[in-house]
């Protein structure tokens, strides 16, 4: 059978947007469910990709017949004869792929008109302006679009009459200028292309169609399907959409605008749009009048209003789905032009897709698939309004998402001393340590001019869900002048600034913020999700605050709860440092006997705002020197003590001779004198510090002396935790609280690791449960973040009762890169190269990690077929390792507690994905 190229609205199928293109599609599908839409007909993007292969390009045999048969019909349809001088049809020639594409060609209107038919033209509408207004316009678009006339060239042509008239505004233009600039517009198109200006309909028609096509090849339309990855799947070749002109600008009771049947930025169910009476559709668009609100058209044209709320109904309730269009009121009769889904922000979806599901116009299937999870965060953290004028004065990374607003402080303990005052701060450092965390929790929002989206101020941020930029390089920070540069600008202590964690960008001043809220709309759909999946979404959460927070976005739990991050508070570190630097057991149980009682108190905390969920314990995981101050920082500060000593002993000897100097008589106030047995003192402690920082040195800290290894070298430590851990299960059990703890080993690489552990965990358990005279309930389990241990999974299960995918450690450990010299040396390259096509400490590597992971379940659950697993690395919060993560058969994720609502939509997606 011969290939049909053309189809009429009446005929087109809706459904194929890839032959039709969206536009071409929609005009056929709402022709025939009976919405007035002017006759017209769609050349297929088949036909054009043909035309382009084609080295003379020529349109396939037969088209321009099937073309010619289809003007017949639109002539009888509307009775109005294509090239006619007494009853013109005019039509538009419009393109449309089946994605959107603004890089494409410009539609031309009134095509169809020249000297003979602009006659009929006028003699129909009987309004001579109007006539040679569309003429010129033709000429002009015709000209530019399909001839590649420069603009300018018209432009100048334009600008001259109006000057020679003597007009400011094109609404002035009378009929006789328009009509000498329709002629010198014709001129114009003979000089610029060497030929006269197609009079004949039928060939305009023809140069129209092929230009439509070309601009599918053309350079604006490759770079946008390039910068938007539109491959040939989603959108092959454009179609052409030939559609008969009907006039908004007829007089007043005519009209056009563009309408969205619910409202794009709220989600409300109401019609929302903006119109013009009098005017074409391009005259909306191009903003030259300002248009009216929708609203008003209930008082201005009743009737063309109600057939609005008509045409918004019918949309509705059959694309099921918000739609946007364009109209055309041509006098007082209704035409639409257009139609498409409507584009929302992530409110506005959230809310439709609750809202239509009540209505019954979707299920919650739907409902729950139309939002990419990605898109809430826009809703979870607090973000600049995006109509905001200001300027960023730098950019870092985007190391923590959200804004934050706030006076800028240097130091931790200032940010904390204003933080505990109701002041809003912003803490600005060159890079942030762990003794500076107490400042953290007091800020808004985190700054610092060096390190990366792993650097410490990053990590912490993020898992506090703190906005943070970091390595904002532009920016020098003088802690000691209480002062940051960039460029021309100094920010001062208590200067306001503004971050943008999500961008990376700084400004100066206030920039105008929209609050993250989480509507009940949001609870409603997340509710949804939960029920479609079974998958987890737990929470990394190390306090007690954290845990609410988490709680409050939907966390079914505590995935990894970092006890490391308990001691990185000024009041404890210098209680941890004691520990480390311990020369005997005995000196080290003392400080573990303080460090007891407060981690016990976290945990309590912990447990019983997340009661009665489950909550993971990781035992003591990170190098330890990150606890100490580095060695060259303490030589700094021995050589500052020692000058301190000799200015002290000077200070005395001067007051000795101030007394000498004034026996008797009042003396001036010298300050206060230091004893210098202080600063041996503290010289002393400086340098045993020194000392133990150099014994704990290691060439390798990541692959050194940390986790489970120190755990076992110093067994007191652990014991402690698991103390702190089963006490407080014991206490809560005690005042009526259901809790759940499960404690986690980290960096386990032999089950003879995990059964040295498990035999401390066994004997504090029975004295835990003698003392407390109740029954503790836990789970031991492991972290996975060593390859050996993947491998071992199958003996590793025997001891543990679940695992956790420690993802960030076993990427770093499965590509032999270490993850900071790696992003900030030579992952860019890789990237650029095509080498690696993600960072996969972003985006998890499925075919290599992901096999490990794959591997380790399926190991693990051979020996323990119950066995609960999870994955606690930063890739937990990823919609497309969620998607991994549930093919693979995990029991849950973990993420901070601000990524959860996406994460529990991208489960449900993830598990709709597999249920067709
Ligand atoms: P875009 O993809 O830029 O929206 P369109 O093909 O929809 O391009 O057309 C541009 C403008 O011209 C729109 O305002 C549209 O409503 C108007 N328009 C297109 N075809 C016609 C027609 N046959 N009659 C009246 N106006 C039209
Ligand atoms: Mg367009
Ligand atoms: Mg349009």
């Amino acid at each position: 059978m011969k290939k049909q190229y053309v189809f009429g609205f009446e005929k087109g199928d809706g459904h194929n947007k890839m032959l039709l293109g969206g536009k071409g599609a929609n005009l056929c599908e709402m022709t025939q469910i009976g919405i007035n839409v002017p006759p017209g007909f769609v050349i297929t993007t088949e036909a054009c990709l043909y035309y382009l292969e084609k080295p003379e390009n020529d349109l396939p045999a037969g088209v321009m017949d099937e073309v010619r048969a289809q003007m017949r019909q639109l002539e009888e349809k509307t009775d109005k004869v294509f090239g006619g001088s007494e009853n013109p049809l005019l039509v538009s020639v419009r393109s449309g792929s089946a994605m959107s594409m603004p890089g494409m060609m410009d539609t031309i209107l009134n095509l169809g008109l020249n000297t003979d038919t602009l006659k009929g033209l006028i003699a129909q509408t009987g309004n001579e302006r109007f006539g040679w207004d569309a003429y010129r316009r033709f000429i002009q678009l015709f000209g530019k679009v399909a001839l590649g006339v420069p603009d300018e060239a018209f432009d100048d042509v334009f600008d001259a009459v109006k000057e020679k008239a003597g007009v400011k505004e094109d609404v002035a233009l009378t009929a006789r200028d328009l009509r000498e600039i329709a002629d010198r517009f014709l001129e114009t198109v003979e000089t610029e292309t060497g030929k006269p200006f197609p009079d004949d309909p039928m060939e305009q028609l023809e140069i129209a169609v092929k230009a439509v096509f070309d601009s599918w090849s053309g350079k604006r339309a490759i770079d946008y399907r390039r910068e938007f990855n539109i491959t040939p799947e989603m959108a092959n070749g454009t179609a052409v959409n030939l559609c008969t002109m009907v006039f908004g600008n007829l007089g007043d009771d005519s009209a056009t605008g563009v309408g969205f049947t619910r409202y794009p930025d709220t989600g409300e169910n109401r019609l929302f749009g903006e119109y013009l009476v009098n005017a074409q559709g391009e005259d909306v668009v191009a903003g030259i009048r300002t248009p009216k609100t929708i609203d008003m058209m209930e008082q201005e044209m009743p009737d063309m209003y109600r057939e609005l709320q008509v045409l918004r109904e019918r949309l509705e309730t059959h694309y099921h789905e918000v739609q946007d269009f364009e109209f055309t009121i041509e006098n007082g009769r209704f035409y639409c032009l257009q139609t498409r889904n409507g584009k929302m922000n992530a409110a506005a979806l959230v809310r439709t897709s609750v809202d239509m599901a009540r209505e019954g116009l979707i299920d919650k299937r739907q409902a729950l698939l139309r939002i990419q999870p990605d898109l809430l965060e826009q809703l979870l953290f607090p973000r600049l309004d995006p109509a905001t004028q200001h300027a960023p004065v730098a950019r870092g990374l985007s190391a923590s998402p959200g804004a934050a607003v706030g006076l800028a402080v240097f130091d931790a303990d200032r940010a904390e001393q204003q933080g505990h005052t109701g002041q809003r701060v912003i803490l600005i450092r060159e890079e942030t340590k762990p003794e500076d965390i107490h400042g953290f929790f007091a800020s808004q929002g985190i700054l610092t001019a060096r390190g990366g989206k792993t650097s410490h101020a990053a990590v912490v941020a993020r898992g506090m869900g703190k906005p943070c930029v970091a390595g904002a390089e532009g920016i020098t920070v003088d802690v000691r002048m209480r002062k940051a540069f960039v460029g021309d600008h100094t920010i001062s202590e208590g200067d306001l600034i503004t971050i943008d964690g999500t961008t990376g960008d700084v400004y100066l001043g206030e920039v105008p913020m929209i609050e993250a809220e989480f509507s009940s709309e949001l609870g409603i759909l997340l509710g949804w999700a939960d029920e479609t999946t079974h998958l987890k979404i737990m929470a990394n959460a190390d306090t007690p605050q954290d845990a609410e927070h988490a709680l409050k976005f939907g966390a079914m739990g505590i995935g990894l709860c970092r006890t490391e991050r308990m001691f990185n508070d000024a009041a404890r570190l210098p209680i941890v440092i004691e520990m480390i630097v311990a020369d005997t057991t005995g000196d080290r149980q003392a400080a573990l006997n303080k460090l007891l009682p407060i981690q016990r108190e976290d945990f309590k905390g912990i447990f019983k705002a997340m009661a009665p969920r489950p909550v993971t314990i990781r035992l003591l995981d990170p190098p330890i020197h990150e606890f100490l101050p580095s060695e060259q920082q303490l030589v700094e500060e021995l050589e500052q003590l020692v000058h301190l000593k000799d200015t002290v002993m000077g200070m005395n000897i001067l007051s000795d001779a101030v007394r000498l100097i004034y026996s008797g008589r009042e003396m001036p106030v010298i300050g206060d004198l230091t004893d210098p047995m202080l600063v041996d003192e503290a010289i002393e402690k400086k340098e045993t510090m020194l000392k133990k920082v150099r014994v704990l040195s290691e060439v390798n800290p990541m692959l050194g002396h940390r986790g489970v290894r120190l755990g076992l070298s110093f067994p007191e430590i652990y014991s402690m935790q698991i103390t702190a851990v089963l006490e407080a299960a014991a206490e809560c059990g005690q005042e009526g609280f259901e809790v759940s703890p499960e404690i986690m080993v980290p960096q386990v690489c032999t089950s003879q690791e995990l059964k040295k552990v498990k035999s401390y965990v066994d004997s504090v358990h029975a004295a835990v449960e003698a003392k407390y005279g109740v029954k503790v309930d836990f789970k031991f389990g492991t972290m996975m973040e060593v390859v050996r241990a993947c491998m071992r999974a199958g003996s590793l299960a025997e001891e543990a009762e679940f695992f956790s995918f420690g993802t960030n450690d076993l990427t770093q450990a499965a590509f032999s890169f270490s993850r900071e010299d790696a992003e900030n040396k030579f992952l860019p390259m890789y990237n650029e190269l095509g080498i690696l096509q993600d960072n996969p400490f972003e985006v998890l590597d499925i075919k290599g990690v992901g096999k490990l992971m794959q591997l380790a379940v399926e190991w693990g659950r051979e020996t323990r077929p119950d066995m609960k697993v999870g994955i606690c690395g930063e890739h937990g919060g990823h919609p497309e390792s969620i998607r991994f993560c549930h093919d693979i058969g995990l029991s849950y994720v973990s993420c901070s507690g601000p990524r959860i609502p996406m994460a529990r939509l991208a489960a449900a997606h993830a598990a709709l994905a597999s249920t067709p």
